[in-house]
C-alpha cells in the first residue's frame, strides 16, 4: 500500500513537472507566508480562463491589470488588518461584480434567451457552512446573495424565483436586469449565434483566501457562458465544482468549461486528493487541471492552510493575481 502510494507520488510529481513546463511560464508558486498556526496570509484572484494570447490591445491589458490589482488590494486590505477570509472573498468579487470588464454582475455574458443569468457561490472552510444561488437576474450582486443563503437559510442553493423571493425577503440590493446590459456581451452573443466566434466562456470571477486566524475561505461569481440555454447551470455555484474550502486541505475557485468542471467535481477533487492521498496543494491542482480535464478547459486558483498559493491553467491564459503576507504580488494574464 506504501509503496504504491509512493509510486503514485512520484508519478504524480512528474505529470506536474511535465505540464509546467508545457505551458512555457511558472503557472504556480510556493511560498511559506504561514506555518499553519495561523499567523500570515494569502489571496489569489481570478478573472476567467481563456483568453487568447494577442487577443488584447496594451490599452485592454491595462484596464484588466488594473481591476484585477485593485480587486487584489482592497482583499489585501481585509486580511492584512487581521480581517476573514470570508469577508476578503466576498469584497473582491463584489468588486469585480461592479466592473463591466468581467462576466459577473455588471458585464456579465447572454443567454441564448438574450438575457443575463447569473450565478455565484461562498464557502467558509472554517466550518463547512456554504451557499450558492443560480439563474438570477435581479441581484446586483450576486455573491452576496450566496452568502446570505449560506447565512440566513438551512440550505446551500437557491435558484431563480426562489432566489428571486429569497433576495427580495432579505432586502438585498437589487436592479433592473437591464443594469447588466453592456454592448460588448450583446455583439459577443450575436456573433455565437451566427457561429462567427466558437469560445463563449471567460470572465468569471473568483477568490480564495487565507486569513491570519488560520481561515480559508473560497468563492466564484459567473454570468456562465454565452450562448447558454435559457435555464441552464454551471460549475460555478456548484460546490465542490466550482468552488471549495476547507481548512484541513485547501480552498480552490474554477473557471472554464462548466459542464467539465462539474463532470470532475474539481474543486472537492482537489482537496480530496490532498485528504486523501497526501498530495501537495500543487501536485493536486496539477493533477486535476492537466490530466482530468481536457486541453482549453480552464483553469483554477488555490491557496492551502499554509499559504501556499496555486493557480493553473490549461488554456492560453487565464486572468489572475495573487498576493501573500510575505512579500510576494503577481498580476498575470497569460
Ligand atoms: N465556469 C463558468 C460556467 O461554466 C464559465 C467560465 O468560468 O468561463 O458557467
Amino acid at each position: 500500500m506504501l509503496v504504491r502510494r509512493i509510486a503514485v507520488h512520484v508519478l504524480l510529481a512528474s505529470l506536474a513537472i511535465l505540464a509546467g513546463c508545457g505551458d512555457g511560464e511558472p503557472d504556480t508558486r510556493s511560498g511559506q507566508p504561514g506555518d499553519g498556526n495561523g499567523k500570515g496570509w494569502a489571496l489569489a484572484v481570478h478573472g476567467g480562463a481563456g483568453v487568447a494570447r494577442g487577443s488584447l490591445s496594451e490599452e485592454q491589458q491595462r484596464a484588466y491589470r488594473g481591476s484585477l490589482e485593485g480587486a487584489l488590494r482592497s482583499g489585501v486590505a481585509i486580511l492584512e488588518r487581521g480581517g476573514r477570509s470570508l469577508d476578503a472573498v466576498e469584497a473582491i468579487i463584489r468588486q469585480l461584480e461592479d466592473d463591466p470588464l468581467f462576466n459577473a454582475g455588471k458585464g456579465a455574458v447572454f443567454s441564448n434567451a438574450g438575457i443575463n443569468e447569473l450565478d455565484a457561490s461562498i464557502m467558509d472552510g472554517s466550518t463547512l457552512a456554504c451557499g450558492g444561488v443560480a439563474g438570477v437576474t435581479t441581484v446586483k450582486n450576486p455573491i452576496s446573495l450566496a452568502r446570505l443563503v449560506m447565512e440566513q437559510t438551512p440550505h446551500v442553493l437557491l435558484a431563480r424565483d426562489g432566489a428571486e423571493q429569497f433576495a427580495e425577503a432579505i432586502g438585498i440590493e437589487r436592479v433592473e436586469p437591464s443594469y447588466f446590459f453592456t454592448q460588448d456581451r450583446w455583439d459577443r452573443l450575436q456573433r455565437v449565434k451566427t457561429a462567427a466566434e466558437q469560445r463563449t466562456g471567460g470572465g468569471t470571477v473568483g477568490a480564495v483566501a487565507l486569513d491570519r486566524h488560520g481561515n480559508l475561505a473560497a468563492g466564484t461569481s459567473t454570468g456562465g457562458m454565452t450562448n447558454k440555454m435559457y435555464g441552464r447551470v454551471g460549475d460555478s455555484p456548484i460546490i465542490g465544482a466550482g468552488t471549495y474550502a476547507d481548512n484541513t486541505t485547501c480552498a480552490v475557485s474554477a473557471t472554464g468549461h462548466g459542464e467539465e468542471f462539474i463532470r470532475h467535481s474539481v474543486a472537492r477533487s482537489i482537496a480530496a486528493l490532498m485528504e486523501l492521498r497526501d498530495l501537495t496543494l500543487q501536485e493536486a491542482v496539477d493533477f486535476v487541471v492537466h490530466q482530468r480535464l481536457q486541453p482549453d478547459d480552464g483553469g483554477v486558483i488555490a491557496v492551502d492552510g499554509r499559504g501556499n498559493i496555486s493557480m493553473s491553467f490549461n488554456t492560453a491564459g487565464m486572468f489572475r493575481a495573487a498576493a501573500d503576507s510575505s512579500g510576494h504580488h503577481e498580476v498575470g494574464i497569460w
